[in-house]
């Protein structure tokens, strides 16, 4: 299957924030933003591509004249304060009221304490993403630890519903409104630009390894090996209903240095997930006809689709 590019990720700053799951090294903070004819050429090249733009944010206020720059083409902004966001990023939970979705940013320890939190918030955001920080750590206890968050906050999640309310929670609500995999994307249909002028699979590689880049803004994109990058050609992925997981290219290749294989970590967390939505979905149904359209989702006896290879002819 072909598919376009059609997102274009602008860092405007080095020190932009982290709305996924990479942090930015303490070092890349401070001010060290885009030079103001780059950022141009990174519009124009959105426009020339017909790319949708997603501007990253630092956490300081921009010159006035990066703002006419910005607002000269349709775009969406991640930032790490409220004012002005169409997604707004944070790194603490406590109190959190926003009309626009809301990107959490944390750590397991954290969110493992955080039930009380995470169910005030539903009620104060239109959307609620939580992004783990160490995936790549989980062990067998946290596993355990987030199995027991999920069915807690699913249980709230049932009650919002029940009252009719609509709460979204990327770990739980996303999986049963899918049909099929809506992952990151990076590499295939996102590519993002740096403030030194040059392309990247998503910001983790810029901040990982500058030398990693996939173009220049004077030169064509040079993706290496583009076709991994597609579900297609991920031959795990390809044959998983956990469709709300993000497949992150950049802890795929953190874990098993290919980037279309994900870590055992990931790929449990992601079943643990769909699992806990499957119940949701079920209990919901116990009440009333929610979502008939939308299949059930079966149950299954793994929590790691690679333990099933060989029914895959591997
Ligand atoms: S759970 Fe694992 S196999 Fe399934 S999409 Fe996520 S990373 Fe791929």
């Amino acid at each position: 299957m072909i598919t376009m590019l059609q997102y274009l990720i602008i860092l405007l700053d080095k020190g932009s924030s982290s709305f996924c799951h990479y942090r930015v090294p303490l070092k890349s903070k401070g001010n060290s933003l885009i030079p103001i004819e780059m950022l141009k050429q990174g519009i124009r090249f959105g426009m020339t591509e017909n790319l949708m733009i997603q501007y990253v944010y630092p956490d300081y206020v921009l010159p006035t004249e990066y703002t006419e720059v910005i607002e000269s083409i349709d775009h969406s902004k991640i930032k790490p304060m409220k004012d002005g966001a169409d997604v707004w990023v944070t790194e603490s939970i406590k109190d959190i009221n926003a009309k626009v979705p809301v990107v959490w940013q944390t750590d397991k320890n954290t969110l493992f304490k955080s039930e009380a939190d995470i169910i005030n918030s539903l009620k104060n955001v239109p959307r609620l993403n939580i992004v783990m920080t160490d995936v790549d750590s989980f062990t067998n206890e946290d596993f355990e630890k987030y199995k027991q968050l999920l069915n807690a906050l699913s249980g709230y999640i049932e009650k919002l519903y029940l009252e009719e309310k609509n709460p979204q929670l990327n770990l739980l609500t996303d999986r049963i409104m899918l049909s099929k995999m809506n992952n990151c994307g990076a590499g295939d249909t996102t590519i993002t630009l740096a403030p030194n002028g040059k392309f990247y699979v998503c910001p983790a590689f810029y901040y990982e390894d500058e030398t990693d880049s996939i173009g220049e803004l004077e030169h064509v994109l040079d993706i290496k090996n583009k076709q991994l990058y597609k579900l297609e050609y991920a031959p795990i992925c390809r044959h998983c209903d956990a469709y709300q997981c993000k497949r992150c290219i950049w802890l795929n290749r953190k874990t098993t240095l290919e980037v279309n294989t994900p870590s055992h970590e990931q790929c449990v967390v992601a079943h643990l997930e769909r699992n806990a939505s499957r119940n949701l979905l079920n209990c919901i149904r116990k009440h009333n006809s929610f979502l008939p359209e939308q299949e059930d989702i079966k149950e299954i006896d793994y929590l790691d689709p690679f333990d099933k290879k060989e029914e895959w002819g591997w």
